[in-house]
């Protein structure tokens, strides 16, 4: 579990998990509206070395970019309740880290191996909170707490 006081700090806990990432590995992202799941996103994406600036997908749905690994970053919230709309293996499988806003809501259509990322609101500060799903995402989530 990991505590932020600020956005700087989330995105510091962000760049945490980034380091640790390797191809196909899949981030699952939960909080509400507002929590700081784009935030967080981008440390990840400092960590990947991407430059450009990360905004949030929730219109476009997927954002491509491209780093040391390439970063897929979704925001299912739209079409959570018709995933059949896009076509996930396309990013669990290619050569990058995928990172899922509302991803909980894709439900039996995500990967066996995945790492949950729960980002809840206390006060001005957020909480970070960690669940694998998978040998790969324990390996991982080993990493991220060093
Ligand atoms: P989400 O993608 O989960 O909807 P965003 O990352 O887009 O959330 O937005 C988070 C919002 O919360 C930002 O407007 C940010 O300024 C604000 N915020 C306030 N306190 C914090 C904090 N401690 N950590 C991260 N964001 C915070
Ligand atoms: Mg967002």
């Amino acid at each position: 579990m990991f505590y932020s006081h600020n956005e700087a700090e989330l995105m510091a806990i962000g760049s945490r998990i980034g380091q640790s990432l390797q191809a196909q590995d899949v981030l699952i992202l939960t909080g509400d509206l507002g929590a700081g799941k784009t935030t967080i996103t981008k440390g990840i994406a400092k960590a990947l070395g991407i430059s450009q600036m990360i905004k949030s997908p929730t219109y476009t749905i997927i954002r491509e970019y491209e780093g040391n690994l390439p970063l897929y970053h979704l925001d299912v919230y739209r079409i959570g309740d018709d995933p059949d709309s896009i076509d996930l293996d396309d990013f669990l499988f290619g050569d990058g880290v995928t990172v899922i806003e509302w991803g909980e809501l894709l439900a039996e259509n995500l990967p066996s191996d995945y790492l949950e990322v729960i980002i809840d609101k206390s006060s001005d500060g957020r909480q970070v909170a960690f669940k694998a799903k998978g040998k790969r995402s324990k390996e991982l989530l080993e990493s991220i707490n060093g």
